[in-house]
C-alpha cells in the first residue's frame, strides 16, 4: 500500500508514518505535554488524531471523497483510520497503471493533508482545498507520465486513464483459440 513500485518516496514515507500511527499528530503533543490545545488546523472544529485527519474531518474527507471519486468510487470516508486503510487495502489491487495510480493517490493524498496541516500550523499561510486536490492530482499524474505504465486495453482502463488525464501502454488482451 506505500511501498510498491514506482511510489513517490516524500509521499510513503509520510504514508508509512500515518499507517503506523507515528506522526506526531496534536493529540499526541498534548498528550505529551508539549501543547495545550490538540485542536485540528484543517477545521479547527475538534481534537487532531489519524482518525479525524485523515477521516472525519470536514476538510480532508471532501478532499478524499474527491479524489476517490476520479478513482472510481462514490461513497463516505470510514469514520476509523484503521477501516479506511482496510478499505483501500481491499479495494486497490496490484500491479498494471490502474492500481499503481490508486495508490499513489492514497499516499499523495496522505502527504498533501500533512504538508498542509504543517503549513498551517508553522506558518501564516493557507491552500484551499480545490488547490490541496489539485496538488495531489498533478503528482500522481506527474509520476505516471514518468514511469511508463502499462494496463490491459479495456473500456474500463481506458475511462479511469480518461479521468486522471494520463496515458500509459495500452496491452491486447491474448485470446487462446480453442480448435
Ligand atoms: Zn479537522
Amino acid at each position: 500500500m506505500v511501498w510498491f513500485k514506482g511510489h513517490i518516496p516524500r509521499h510513503s514515507f509520510i504514508g508509512w508514518l500515518a499507517l503506523h500511527r507515528s506522526l506526531k499528530t496534536r493529540k499526541k503533543l498534548l498528550q505529551w505535554g508539549c501543547i495545550e490545545d490538540a485542536q485540528c488546523f484543517l477545521c479547527m472544529e475538534t481534537i487532531e488524531d489519524e482518525d479525524h485527519l485523515f477521516c472525519s474531518c470536514s476538510f480532508s474527507s471532501t478532499i478524499w471523497q474527491g479524489i476517490l471519486l476520479i478513482l472510481g468510487y462514490y461513497r463516505n470516508c470510514s469514520l476509523s483510520w484503521e477501516n479506511e486503510v482496510k478499505w483501500c487495502c481491499d479495494n486497490f489491487g496490484s500491479g498494471g497503471a490502474v492500481n499503481t495510480i490508486k495508490k499513489l493517490a492514497f499516499n499523495s493524498f496522505i502527504y498533501h493533508i500533512w504538508k498542509e496541516r504543517n503549513k498551517r500550523l508553522f506558518s501564516t499561510h493557507s491552500n484551499s482545498m480545490d488547490v490541496v486536490s489539485f496538488d495531489i492530482v498533478a503528482d500522481v499524474r506527474l509520476k505516471v507520465e514518468a514511469l511508463g505504465l502499462s494496463d490491459v486495453d479495456t473500456a474500463t482502463v481506458k475511462s479511469f486513464l480518461d479521468r486522471w488525464n494520463v496515458s500509459c501502454q495500452l496491452l491486447k488482451k491474448k485470446v487462446i483459440a480453442c480448435t
